[in-house]
């Protein structure tokens, strides 16, 4: 599943094809996707100038004068820019055609995607509630705290709950906890608050790196359980059941938390 810093490797690719590009119209050949495409995506893209794009959690947000494409990768969704003259697939549901006669395809097999409209003043319900970004300023040590005094839930939990903050999936969650030592499986509230400063300068250190290394490779890449290749090597925990931890050696534990695995080291994170 593609996870934030594949998202914003995709909005740092396209960017550059996108912007300042008129749509000039849509072909869909399968509205289907995890929401239906609505009508309005359509009648408000075309004919429109892309002014800005932006990533918001896991969803890119294309920027026009009457509103904004709201699209999300889904579990196996991809988007590149191609010549239009370029034959589709059996996979390949959108294709907005640019006035540099190119278009953006959007390919997607399992179709847990989506391209959502969101009209010029208004607020996308899926994007209503939503916590502020991990690498945006207001994600750091202090707010991780104070919204977590009350809270009995596993600390790896409250730091991939989209309310609390948004785009830190399994892997990264794991990965900063190792890093921050702490125990995912220890309550939010048991956390102290210099613990969480450290945890949330993890979160970003982590994050951005993978942004960083993204850069350079592409999808194709991507092992089947969803671990980009490139950065498989250097995970600490995550995958790793069974085997010595890089710090202590210990046996990497796996436990079930919230449906998800979760990896530690439970000599390393206290
Ligand atoms: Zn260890």
């Amino acid at each position: 599943m593609p996870e934030l810093p594949e998202v914003e490797t995709t909005l740092r690719g396209l960017s550059p094809h996108l912007l300042g590009r008129r749509v000039l119209s849509l072909t869909v050949r399968q509205p289907r996707l995890r929401w239906p495409i609505p009508e309005a995506l359509r009648t408000g893209l075309a004919g429109q100038r892309i002014e800005a794009l932006e990533r918001r959690a896991k969803y890119l947000l294309v920027h026009t004068q009457p509103g904004s494409a709201l699209l999300h990768l889904g579990m196996s969704g991809s988007l590149r820019v191609l010549p239009a003259t370029t034959s589709a697939g059996k996979h390949d549901h959108v294709d907005w055609l640019l006035d540099s006669q190119q278009i953006l395809r959007f390919t997607d097999p399992r179709r847990f995607g989506s391209q959502l409209w969101q009209p010029i003043g208004e607020t996308h319900q899926l994007l209503a509630g939503l916590g502020p970004e991990p690498l945006g300023d207001k994600f750091h040590g202090d707010y991780l705290w104070n919204l977590s005094r009350k809270r009995d839930v596993a600390v790896k939990l409250f730091l991939m709950d989209q309310k609390i903050v948004v785009g830190v999936g399994n892997i990264y969650a794991a990965e900063a906890l190792f890093a921050a030592g702490i125990n995912p499986r220890l309550a939010a509230s048991k956390v102290s608050r210099l613990r969480y400063a450290r945890l949330a300068d993890e979160v970003r250190r982590i994050l951005a790196y993978a942004i960083k290394r993204g850069g350079t490779t592409l999808r194709d890449f991507i092992s089947p359980d969803g671990v980009p290749g490139y950065f498989e090597q250097e995970l600490a925990v995550y995958g790793r059941s069974g085997q010595p931890c890089r710090v202590c050696a210990t046996p990497i534990r796996s436990v079930i938390l919230g449906q998800r695995s979760t990896f530690f080291c439970s000599r390393c994170q206290r």
